[in-house]
């Protein structure tokens, strides 16, 4: 299974894609720019789309009667209906999105934080909320990938994304087979990194095969769990038990030197000394030497492509405003 499939991902326009902001200005965005190349995205600036224009006045989220609010204080205009009904037609328009990166700290795309002004006026307290178009983006697609773009600036959380992103949308695609083998293919394919996420979650996943054979409940089930497995970040004892695991196929064919310094690099990772890719790269050459075809196939050594990977390690520009 060495092809990826391309996942569709909605974002904030003015990431990278068009100067809409409120000053006109757009945010460049060297992550963003990269991906162009691997995935579908799908942009969109609801504040344009409901006719503000760019450069606009800002707008902010007030409570009004007890209820969230889009306004607009230099015009006094409400606009919250007008983003409800954006929303809806945006969200009408795209029923297939694998996970969305939004602006953050914008009173319609932040995702949280965003600053819920108590009441109208100027010096009124706020509590913190989720922007108005991402809240309902959510709401409809609670299972989807999402993130805010300063995140995506820690390394471990943008691998995180890219694999979760990766994944999804390669579920997505073996969604149309109808065939409960190739779930079954999907499933063999991903196990080892799934279980490196959530043991006990991918196991039950797994156990479907015993007792259920129908595509639609099978499907169902991965599409509601799949994404909650991947929402754990990677842990460290089941990372360890998947490293075991390999290392099991292989040390019979390993010398006791090259034995040892496994386990000194698994003593290393427990007390985070060792990157975890230091081991995957050393067990992966281990099963190729041994000619372990399904271990190697497995997405836990190569999650998402490997080129994006080297592109992202070559780009030197990280964040940047017009
Ligand atoms: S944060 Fe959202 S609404 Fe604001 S400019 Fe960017 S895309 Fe448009």
């Amino acid at each position: 299974m060495p092809d990826y499939s391309r996942p569709i991902i909605g974002i904030s326009k003015c990431l990278e894609f068009d100067m809409c902001r409120y000053d006109g200005s757009r945010i460049n965005n060297n992550f963003v720019r990269i991906m162009k190349k691997y995935v579908d995205f799908v942009p969109t600036c609801p504040e344009v789309g409901i006719g503000l224009g760019s450069p606009r006045k800002p707008i902010r989220l007030v409570k009004i009667k007890g209820q969230k609010n889009l306004y607009q204080p230099s015009t006094k205009k409400n606009l919250t209906q007008d983003m409800h009904n954006f929303t809806k037609k945006f969200l009408e328009s795209n029923a297939t999105i694998d996970g969305f990166i939004f602006k953050r700290d914008s009173p319609t795309c932040g995702i949280t934080d965003v600053r819920l002004y108590h009441k109208l006026g100027e010096s009124t307290g706020f509590d913190k909320t989720s922007g108005m178009f991402s809240e309902g983006v959510l709401e409809h697609f609670p299972n989807i990938v999402k993130e805010d773009e300063k995140r995506l600036n820690n390394i471990t959380i943008r691998e995180h994304f890219l694999t979760r992103i990766f994944v999804i949308a390669n579920l997505r695609e073996f969604s149309n087979t109808e065939s409960v083998q190739k779930l079954f293919e999907f499933y063999s394919h991903n196990m080892l990194l799934l279980l490196c996420h959530d043991e006990k979650l991918t196991l039950e996943l797994g156990s479907i095969f015993k007792t259920e054979d129908s595509f639609t409940i099978i499907l169902d089930c991965f599409k509601k769990t799949v994404p909650k497995i991947l929402s754990h970040p990677i842990q460290i004892i089941p990372m360890i038990d998947t490293f075991n695991y390999i290392f099991n196929y292989v040390k019979l064919k390993l010398s006791e030197s090259e034995k040892s310094h496994y386990y000194s690099l698994i003593d290393g990772f427990e007390n985070n000394l060792v990157l975890h890719s230091e081991i995957s790269t050393l067990l992966y050459s281990w099963a190729l030497r041994c000619g372990l075809q399904s271990i190697i196939e497995q997405s836990l050594f190569n999650p998402f492509p490997k080129n994006l990977l080297l592109d992202l390690m070559e780009s030197k520009k990280e964040y940047s405003v017009l």
